[in-house]
């Protein structure tokens, strides 16, 4: 039998004893070991002796309401004060009902809501009909603190009772012992220094969780990242034509300015996009602009403050009249004045021909985004972190590590790659496909076992659905919830197929307890796109580090493998087989100790589970 108590006990005494003399601390165990139990435990420990409050980050609903869960069970023994947070833009329920804006930041919800209550206070009760004497009700924050609901569960809540959810956890801040937030809440400085002072908290009196934190760089990178689209200047062009498109300067009207910076965007995209993104240097879209309007650089910038100033005036207009003020406009124009401005070093300027054109300041070094988290005591919590230097070099977080190696029996799973095909793509003609989707159909209906097939694209997932005959469902581009939520019902009840993409919906942050889930086919490893960012990475790393490969191809790779692997077992009785379709598969050894080659995986498979039946009969 395994005893869990045991290395459980360990890591929180690792966790505590790592806090004390570190800014950080970080933890990798297995799915199914307990570790939202393991980080919560140790950081009550720890912010207990020393009157500090816990934030527990999150990425996605699934997490939080997992976290919330637990916080639940820890409660029903000892009291916890626990509530979850979000920004206006999901929690506002005005705004939801009046508007539904794109690229709508939490500075406009703010002064929306902010004029909102002081109509309310000035007697004027029909202006926010949730922002009522209920949000400091004891009814509500019985509610929050002994419900322990989560922010869905809360908006819900505030819906069915008529009362703000986001100024009743902003009220019940101050006697919360732990946030439940989501990392982009958090990482955005305006918002967490109002946040921090609402909770009466400053950043060294924090202990905070980092949950599924392998995600770490790329949460940065996205929050460092910004983009300006083709749709984002048609959108402020709409709103310039419904505000009297003024003339800026020199008979320039806002129209026209948007319409110089659509064609420079359009001429370069169609120039130079032919194959694809493109890196370009930051200061070329501004030469783009100079050379086809005959204008200075000066003469531009200037342009852009007009467009911001009219933006500005929109924001205005809209205040006037109820609405949320927000402008496409100004929105555009920030961006378009930071663009030339980025570090060629650790940003890169993408041009791209999707979403019908748009160039990006991306992000390539998280780790000054995340240096403010240093600020405060952080635990790193992940099935996949390991190997840590490549986490450390990458997020700059130099901490204690520990890992608890697998705690289920290793006889119950089993994990192969086959080298017959490849999924290289300048190598992934017909042939190789045919080989693929045959191999695939080959052990689909030999084994009979609830599978997921995790493709790394869509556009390999169709090549191969093409030609194979074999009931099964899809996770489809764009996939909606509810749609996503049925299939899984369906998928959870009976011996069926599910063609998913690796790091999409499926592959991170879904359970399958038990036989949901028994076979895993990696159809393909899930390399990281060879497109113009991902070279970027290669670059960056490979000057600083030089670890282009490691670091921004192998790394990213073993974590969405090890993630995958990862929903297969769940607890001490569960079992598994998965099988990589890929003769590339062996480097990853290192990463996956029981990776062994098989050259007949339905065969191997199915004599796998035979075998666990044989045993099952034997110790009955
Ligand atoms: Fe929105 Fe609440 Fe503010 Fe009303 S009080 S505007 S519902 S955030
Ligand atoms: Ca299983």
């Amino acid at each position: 039998m395994y005893e869990n108590r045991q290395y459980q006990a360990e890591a929180i005494d690792f966790l505590g004893k790592s806090l004390q003399d570190h800014y950080g601390v970080a933890l990798e165990s297995p799915t199914g070991s307990g570790k939202t139990i393991m980080a919560l435990r140790s950081a009550l420990k720890y912010a207990s002796e020393r009157k500090l409050k816990i934030l527990y980050l999150v990425r996605t609903n699934s997490q939080e309401e997992q976290v919330i869960r637990e916080l639940r069970a820890i409660s029903s023994a000892t009291k916890v004060r626990a509530i979850p947070m979000q920004g206006r833009v999901n929690m506002c329920i005005l705004y939801h009902m009046i508007e539904d804006l794109h690229e709508i930041n939490a500075e406009s919800l703010a002064k929306f809501c902010n004029m909102k209550k002081r109509e309310v206070m000035a007697g004027n009760e029909s202006a926010c009909p949730y922002f009522n004497f209920k949000i400091r009700s004891d009814e509500t924050k019985r509610y929050i603190f002994e419900e322990l609901p989560t922010a869905e569960e809360f908006y819900e809540y505030g819906e069915r009772n008529n009362v703000c959810p986001y100024e009743s956890m902003k009220a019940a801040l101050p006697d919360a012992e732990i946030v439940v937030a989501p990392y982009a809440y958090f990482l955005n400085r305006n918002i967490a220094e109002k946040f921090l002072s609402h909770w009466g908290v400053s950043r060294n009196q924090l202990v905070i969780i980092l949950d599924e934190a392998h995600n770490l760089p790329d949460i940065g990178r996205s929050i460092g990242s910004f983009r300006i689209s083709i749709e984002s200047l048609n959108r402020a062009d709409k709103e310039a034509q419904a505000y009297g498109d003024p003339e800026l300067s020199q008979k320039i009207h806002v129209s026209d300015l948007i319409e110089m910076v659509r064609s420079a965007l359009q001429s370069m995209v169609s120039e130079r996009c032919q194959k694809g993104d493109v890196r370009i240097r930051f200061q070329e879209f501004m030469e783009y602009m100079m050379i086809m309007n005959k204008k200075g650089e000066r003469e531009i910038r200037s342009l852009f403050n007009y467009l911001y100033l009219f933006g500005e005036y929109v924001e205005n207009e809209k205040e006037k009249v109820g609405k949320v003020p927000f402008s496409y406009c100004s929105s555009v124009a920030s961006r378009l004045s930071a663009f030339s401005d980025q570090d060629e070093e650790r940003y890169a300027a993408i041009l791209s021909p999707e979403e019908s054109g748009y160039i990006q300041a991306a992000c390539l070094d998280p780790s000054g985004i995340l240096e403010v988290l240093k600020e405060s005591k952080t635990i790193h919590m992940s099935g996949t972190l390991d190997p840590f230097d490549f986490y450390s070099d990458i997020t700059g977080f130099e901490i204690p590590f520990k890992k608890i190696g697998e705690i289920f029996p290793p006889e119950n799973r089993y994990i192969a790659y086959y080298d017959g095909v490849s999924s290289k793509y300048d190598t992934l003609d017909e042939r190789e496909l045919d080989k693929m989707a045959t191999i695939i159909e080959e052990i689909v209906t030999k084994v009979r076992r609830n599978t997921i097939v995790y493709f790394p694209s869509y556009s390999l997932m169709d090549k191969v659905e093409n030609r194979v005959s074999f009931d099964h469902m899809k996770e489809y581009r764009g996939i909606d919830q509810k749609d996503l939520y049925a299939m899984l019902r369906k998928f959870r009840k009976g011996n069926g197929t599910i063609f998913a993409v690796s790091g999409g919906r499926l592959s991170e942050g879904i359970n399958f307890p038990g036989n949901e889930l028994e076979m895993i086919i990696l159809a393909g490893l899930p390399f990281p796109r060879p497109d113009a960012l991902n070279r970027s990475l290669f670059d960056y790393y490979e000057r600083k580090y030089g670890k282009g490969w490691e670091y921004s191809v192998v790394y990213p790779t073993a974590i969405k493998i090890r993630q995958e692997i990862g929903r297969l077992i769940r607890s001490a009785d569960d079992v598994g087989a998965c099988v990589i379709l890929d003769k590339r598969s062996g480097q990853f050894r290192r990463f996956i100790p029981d990776l062994r080659k098989t050259s007949d995986p339905a065969s191997d498979i199915y004599n796998f589970f035979s075998s666990l039946k044989a045993r099952e009969k034997y110790s009955a």
